[in-house]
């Protein structure tokens, strides 16, 4: 098997001691198991829908802002730059950064408050962490010898555990999940890569949209604004759309570098000699210090509250939660409308779990087509 040119840190998680796949398979003469499942996942179905989901724009505002496979990018490149610079495995970190939205239903988050709602009637829940584990497990259908994309265990336990902790107790069906450990801080860089993903992304999507002015976001995001200060005293001439971006690629900066030096603190400090330390570990290690951590905060709580509330996309949300509503609902009452797959599913499972199974992994586009189809008055 190749090996890594640059030898990985104690901490780092080993190619060669994965726990494997479900169904064992032969090695590749010349990519390791996580570079396998990296690209297993690029060339799935899931994968390739994520270009027609929506971050947080829809198509009509522009065609080039993110969707949620240029998001995906972008926190793959920040995951890969985060793995290499602690000397973690990067392939596993880049698997896990291209994986981390494959649950994503149609039209971010709103699609996702509106499915769970829906979810809740009958007791149950949407979580986009726990779908993507059923779409590498069963709803990619690529091999004759196996359901699903048979990715290795650090990989499909990356995708439950990337962004928080479940309880053991009341989720007895991902026992092998080790779920009373952390994962590996392969696994724990992905958060916050995707936090100064879609932060920095929002803020320039909505800067670029006219729904955010330069002017407000310098003064209601501290650390932008400090960047911004700098920006002007080093280029007073130039054009405010380039002193916007230099601020911007600098606070990005500043948060990315804030994640290595703290997490490679918080290893040190707790002695983690290998990838079982972290796992033993009571709490996560990849983060912010208490400084950036608040400043972060307080840049999330600027977007939620002058660009995700903003009266432009709070209208286009009332649509979109009407769209979900009716379908779900239309698909409960008249199950054989499901495509085959999906119907001869309700045979096994409850009809909810089925219909948002089949709702979530439809893109916008789709979803749109669907109601137009069955429910066009
Ligand atoms: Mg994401």
């Amino acid at each position: 098997m190749r090996r890594n040119p640059i030898p990985l840190a104690r901490y780092a998680m080993p190619v060669e001691n994965t726990l494997g796949r479900r169904y064992p398979e032969l090695p590749h003469p010349y990519r390791n198991e996580y570079e396998r499942d990296r690209d297993r996942i690029i060339h799935s179905r899931a994968f390739r829908r994520l270009e027609n989901k929506t971050q947080v724009f829809t198509r009509r505002f522009s065609d080039h802002f993110r969707n949620r496979l240029t998001h995906t990018l972008e926190v793959a490149q920040i995951s890969r730059t985060v793995a290499k610079a602690l000397g973690l495995n990067a392939d596993l970190a880049e698997a896990l950064a291209l994986v981390h939205d494959a649950g994503h239903p149609p039209f971010g988050h709103t699609g996702e408050a509106a499915l769970n709602r829906l979810m809740r009637r009958y007791g149950d829940r949407f979580d986009h962490n726990l779908h993507a584990l059923r779409i590498v497990e069963r709803f990619e259908q690529k091999y004759a010898a196996f359901p699903g994309l048979n990715l290795t265990f650090e990989v499909r336990e990356g995708i439950i555990k990337h962004s928080r902790d479940y309880d053991p107790e009341a989720h007895p069906e991902l026992a092998e999940y080790r779920l009373g450990e952390r994962p590996p801080v392969e696994a724990q860089l992905i958060d916050p890569a995707d936090e100064i993903a879609y932060n920095c992304a929002d803020l320039d999507d909505g800067y670029e949209a006219k729904l955010l002015t330069f002017a407000q976001i310098r003064q209601g995001v501290p650390i932008f604004g400090r960047q911004a200060l700098k920006e002007d005293r080093k280029y007073p001439q130039a054009p405010e759309k380039l002193k916007f971006n230099e601020a911007l690629r600098r606070m990005m900066d500043q948060l990315v570098t804030g994640l290595i030096g703290h997490t490679r603190q918080g290893l040190s400090k707790m002695g983690a000699r290998s990838v079982e330390d972290v796992r033993r570990a009571k709490t996560r290690v990849a983060g912010w210090s208490a400084p950036l951590r608040s400043e972060n905060r307080r840049l999330k709580e600027f977007l939620h509250q002058n660009l995700y509330s903003h009266r432009e996309l709070v209208r286009e949300r009332r649509q979109i939660l009407r769209l979900i509503n009716e379908l779900f609902n239309h698909f409960l009452e008249r199950p054989r409308n499901l495509p085959p797959f999906y119907f001869e599913q309700t045979h096994r499972e409850p009809a909810h779990r089925v219909v948002c199974d089949y709702i979530a992994g439809m893109t916008d586009h789709y979803l749109i087509e669907q109601h137009a189809r069955f429910l066009r008055r």
